[in-house]
């Protein structure tokens, strides 16, 4: 990428709305590539909106949570034009089983222009795991093998393999000092803990690895502009399958284009893939 002509911003004040010192990744390069002087938002609680630790349960989607964050920028700030938030979520990838899958979105929003960005990020690479230890030797292993304490760990109370954070929640483990007694309190009170990797990005170098890729496909998102309008966000916002099969000329799940669209004057194009039929082990007809 380029840092010079072409930023959609010059200088303008925008709003990181973030507890967990996204800024480090997120301000140089919203900086330098699109023009925006970054600040972090004081006194928007972005835990509000929900903790991986589970004492506060995410409402709605991935993006509903990044929207709400900036919402509550844009409620305390009247005046400001422009607000971003990230958001991270963690699960089993969809295609390879026990590998987990993390996804990142960063999204900026132009409150004047009514212009909406979305990067985005997936990955295996993460460290997201839990366990449930009865003592405390169990629980050192975990923290070894997901990287402690350069990443953090999260000890809770554990009732029948899940986590009960009334039964005790230590956040801020730094040390293996701080980890011990965490392990040693939790199971005392609750027989067992259940101890998982802190997926906060401050905790998490793994994380902010990926936010950092979220933010740099939003800045490749920013430059791509709709041929018709010249609206920023132009990309591909769909995928069609119906491929034909090479036997029988049925159409499978294969997909046979993509589309690019821009949602501010509705412009379309669809691109056929380079293929131009599917082997017929992908036909439902042929290969039932
Ligand atoms: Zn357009
Ligand atoms: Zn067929």
């Amino acid at each position: 990428m380029e840092a010079s002509g072409g930023l959609l911003y010059r200088g303008d004040r925008a709003i990181l709305a973030t507890m967990h010192a996204k800024e480090k990744v997120v301000a140089p390069i919203a900086e330098r590539f699109l023009g925006l002087r970054l600040e972090v938002a004081r006194g928007v609680d972005t835990d509000a909106f929900g903790t991986f630790s589970r004492d506060i349960e995410r409402v709605g989607s991935q993006l509903d949570a990044a929207r709400a964050k900036i919402e509550a920028a844009f409620e305390r700030m009247p005046d400001l034009r422009l607000a971003l938030a990230s958001e991270g979520s963690f699960g089993p990838h969809p295609y390879i089983p026990f590998c987990p899958l993390e996804r990142e979105i960063v999204v900026l929003v132009d409150r004047r222009s009514g212009l909406e960005l979305v990067g985005h990020h997936a990955t295996p690479d993460t460290n997201f795991a839990h366990v449930v230890v009865a003592d405390n030797a169990g629980g050192l292993d975990f923290a070894e093998r997901v990287g402690f304490p350069d990443h953090g760990v999260i000890v809770m109370g554990c009732r029948d393999g899940q986590p009960a954070h009334h039964l005790g929640l230590f956040k801020d483990v730094e040390t293996w000092d701080d980890l011990t007694s965490a392990l040693h309190r939790v199971i005392a009170k609750a027989g067992t803990a259940f101890v998982e990797t802190d997926m906060r990005a401050h905790r998490n170098p793994r994380r902010m690895r990926a936010i950092k890729r979220a933010t740099i496909d939003l800045v490749r998102r920013a430059r791509s502009l709709c041929p018709a309008c010249g609206r920023p966000g132009y990309a591909v916002t769909e995928r069609l399958p119906g491929l034909p099969c090479s036997w029988c000329g049925e159409p499978t799940l294969l997909i046979r284009a993509s589309v690019q669209s821009c949602v501010g004057c509705g412009w379309r194009v669809e691109r056929a893939v380079e293929a131009a039929a599917a082997e017929p082990r992908h036909c439902g007809e042929c290969n039932p």
